[in-house]
């Protein structure tokens, strides 16, 4: 698939109302929200890589009712969001990458702090591999 900014757009856009959630603008490009409660979706406009980076990190939890750790479930969002933009044909930042990890090993911290002795092997190896690697092992 190669689509462009505005198809991209529409796709993830018609994916999220098709799952029942309402979506809602919001103006920071890099951070979106999901209400499980409310059934509102808050995502960026999307008119860059970062805001459709943002929009299909929020569509994974659209998708996927939460069964794991936060920490878990965000990895598993980011790693959603790395290959699906890569399915629409578009290439993820490097910074994307770099900051997919930094927000995993935050949301890791504050586990750990509530008390997490045991760390996922998953978010162990999604953190500890190399960005090359990590990009490689995303899309097979
Ligand atoms: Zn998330």
């Amino acid at each position: 698939m190669k689509l462009s900014i505005e198809q991209a757009k529409q796709l993830i856009e018609n994916k999220i109302r098709r799952t029942g959630y309402n979506i809602i603008y919001k103006n920071d490009a890099v951070s979106g929200m999901v209400s499980t409660i409310t059934y509102n979706c808050y995502i960026p406009i999307i008119k860059s890589r970062t805001s459709l980076y943002t929009a299909c990190h929020e569509l994974y939890h659209c998708l996927r009712a939460r069964t794991v750790d936060v920490y878990i479930n965000e990895m598993r969002a980011e790693k959603f969001a790395h290959k699906y933009m890569r399915h629409l044909g578009f290439v993820v930042p490097r910074k994307h990458t770099k900051r997919s990890k930094w927000y995993v090993r935050n949301k890791l911290r504050k586990a750990k702090r509530r008390g997490l002795k045991k760390v996922d092997s998953e978010v162990q190896n999604f953190l500890n591999w190399g960005i090359i690697i990590l990009s490689r092992w995303i899309n097979v």
